[in-house]
């Protein structure tokens, strides 16, 4: 069938237009007042990425003003929580601007909470501050509207293009309309990959019907690293997981409910179990243990272990804060802003929090580069603050010229979350419009070899679907292709068993990870064979390939790094100790895409702030 090919001509190109994205195009305009800006974005702005359903709190400000915070804590904090491991330039670097991002959240109509004694933002911890975040979205995405020249909503990027003239050079996108079918040739001379984070890649604890039911969101399907991956861009943290400690099948957040209500955990004997692992976690990670506040993933142990040890299930002490009326109100607040489906899971399972303390329990592992985990592109640093080594081209742009990244994308930086990735993306536009003002004559140019190879190969599946479909049988079966969502379980049970994930306990090893490479690349084989009856299966397909592309870094990064730096993250059973003699550094991968090869190296973690 012949499909319509649209032209899209831009300087800056934004692919995602979630928090960072639209931080992106909002910026571009600020700096480009005469440029081109597209946005291209799989869902639509008004509501989709992590942030679609609304969040309670920003959990990334600095409080300047008043003297609460400056951006040199920020990087302190972020490298004890990530066991000493962060990319201090590039943290810095959002930690100095992200109050202004706030202060213009606020001043586009996000409803702030404020201290009533003393006017400031109300503080839910050291870090964060309380919204009436049901909005937050769309209040990011109209500002983004304002400044772009256009936004593409429905389409979903599958490949970047690269220039005809020289090979490390972006020069656009391709993708297809998930509505009417339409094939998307995106020329830019710049490119900003905003394009979020990876459920899905482990086997989630809610399977069948309840499988949409992850901790970050479904739709995330690891475009953010896939694209820059397939061009060969370097990546860097991806064994670095995140695993959530969350209320039990609802992933509702506990942020609130420990700093802002001060609830507590214990065990089913209505002990506290963190301070009895404190010992046996020395053993395994030396002094980090004792760092305040305690890293996330120390604690993720404690509970690991103490489920273990038969003295589950791990519960929140909710009963005495929800006897004050307030707190009460503040609890389910939470919630309703920005995870419903937690009191409907609560209110379907009898359980009043008032009554009865609900359970927590760890989630299937995620892959991001925002929360408390910092997997993603490689990228370079701010010029006035980043290392020599640490600096090759523009800020944030990643070993390919003219690409740059934003939000959960980068590498090397946790602790951004919606503020600090709304505030990278300024940062990535300011350096790519600089990039692009510099350009002069020498532009990129697409060949139409390349995108017309790429057009046959998106638009396969439909066509191996429509060959395959009379021979299926019960429904679903077919003997000549494989359905996405049969792709997908595929590989969660391959990264469940074999990398890390919930059945294995997080634990793995050598033998167990060669294992998964293998299986991998024979799952990698049979996605020539998916079948996409229509065009939403033709979008699961494609974020089916990115989430196999991104899972096989994960897999090799967890397979280079020989120690468990983050145990309650992962564990390597062959290494179960924190190794700073060897492993103090990051680990820098890049796929080579005609051979299929990884190339696994380290770089140096340096410590510019004391
Ligand atoms: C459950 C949950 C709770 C959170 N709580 C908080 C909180 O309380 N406070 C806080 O500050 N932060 C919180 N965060 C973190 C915050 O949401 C993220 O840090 C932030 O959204 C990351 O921004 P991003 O732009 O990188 O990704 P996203 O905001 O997810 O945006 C990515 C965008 O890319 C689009 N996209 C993906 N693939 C493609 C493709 N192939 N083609 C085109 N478009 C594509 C997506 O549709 C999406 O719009 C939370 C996140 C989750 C999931």
């Amino acid at each position: 069938m012949s499909r319509k090919t649209v032209f899209v001509d831009s300087d800056i190109l934004v692919v995602g237009g979630g928090m960072a994205g639209c931080g992106a195009t909002y910026e571009s305009r600020y700096w480009g007042r005469d440029l081109k800006i597209v946005c291209v974005e799989k869902a639509n702005i008004e509501r989709s990425g992590a942030v679609a359903q609304g969040l309670y709190a920003i959990n990334c400000y600095m409080g300047m003003q008043w003297g609460e915070n400056q951006p040199e804590d920020h990087v302190r904090y972020a490298r004890n929580d990530l066991m000493g491991l962060v990319r201090e330039d590039l943290g810095y670097d959002i930690a100095r601007h992200v109050d202004a991002t706030v202060h213009k959240f606020e001043e586009w109509g996000l409803p702030m909470m404020r201290d009533p004694k003393t006017g400031r933002y109300q503080r839910e911890g050291k870090w964060q501050i309380m919204i009436h975040g049901e909005s937050y979205k769309p209040i990011v995405a109209e500002a983004a509207r304002k400044a772009a020249s256009e936004i593409h909503n429905r389409i979903m990027v599958t490949h970047l293009l690269m220039d005809a003239k020289r090979p490390n050079r972006v020069a656009g996108a391709v993708g297809f309309n998930v509505r009417t079918g339409d094939f998307y040739v995106f020329r830019a001379k710049a490119v900003i990959v905003a394009a979020g984070g990876a459920s899905h890649i482990f086997k989630p604890r809610a399977v069948g019907e309840g499988m949409g039911r992850t901790w970050y969101a479904p739709w995330s399907s690891a475009s953010a690293y896939a694209l820059p991956i397939l061009a060969g861009a370097k990546m860097t943290q991806m064994e670095n997981r995140i695993v959530l400690t969350r209320f039990k099948d609802g992933y509702g957040p506990v942020g609130a409910y420990f700093l802002h209500l001060k609830t507590y955990t214990q065990n089913a004997y209505g002990q506290d179990y963190e301070a009895f692992w404190r010992d046996s976690i020395e053993k395994m990670v030396g002094d980090y243990v004792n760092h305040h506040p305690v890293p996330t993933c120390l604690r993720n142990h404690a509970l690991l272990e103490e489920l273990k040890a038969g003295r589950g299930p791990i519960r929140m002490v909710t009963k005495e804060a929800f006897k004050d009326p307030h707190k009460e109100t503040v609890g389910w607040e939470n919630f309703l802003g920005m995870t419903i489906s937690q009191a409907i899971v609560w209110a379907s399972q009898n359980i009043d929090p008032k009554e009865i303390n609900p359970e927590l329990t760890t989630s299937e592992p995620y892959v991001m580069g925002s929360h408390a985990t910092c997997s993603g592109a490689w990228a370079s640093g701010p010029e006035d603050y980043a290392p020599s080594e640490y600096q090759w081209g523009y800020n944030r742009m990643m070993t390919i010229e003219g690409l740059f990244g934003a939000g959960d994308t980068i590498g090397g930086t946790a602790h951004k979350f919606s503020s600090g990735s709304f505030t990278e993306g300024r940062i990535a536009a300011k350096a790519a419009v600089k990039y692009v003002n510099e350009m002069g004559q020498d532009r990129p140019s697409v060949s139409e070899s390349e995108y017309e190879a790429l057009r046959q190969v998106i638009y396969q599946p439909l066509e191996n679907y429509r060959i395959g479909r009379n021979e299926i049988v019960a429904g679903t079966v077919s003997p000549s292709f494989l359905q996405p969502l049969q792709g997908l379980q595929r590989l969660e049970k391959i990264m469940d068993e074999y990398v890390g994930g919930i059945s294995a306990h997080y634990t793995t090893n050598e033998p167990m990870l060669t294992r998964g490479l293998e299986l991998l690349g024979m799952l990698k084989e049979d996605l020539a064979h998916l079948g996409a009856p229509d065009l939403h299966q033709l979008q699961r397909a494609w974020e089916l390939q990115h989430r196999v592309l991104a899972s096989e870094c994960v897999t090799q990064h967890t397979l280079f790094r020989q120690e468990t730096r983050w145990p309650g993250y992962y564990y390597r059973g062959d290494f179960p100790k924190l190794d700073d003699n060897d492993w103090h550094c990051f680990t820098l991968s890049q796929y080579d895409r005609e051979s299929g090869r990884w190339q696994m190296e380290k770089a140096p973690v340096y410590h510019i702030i004391d």
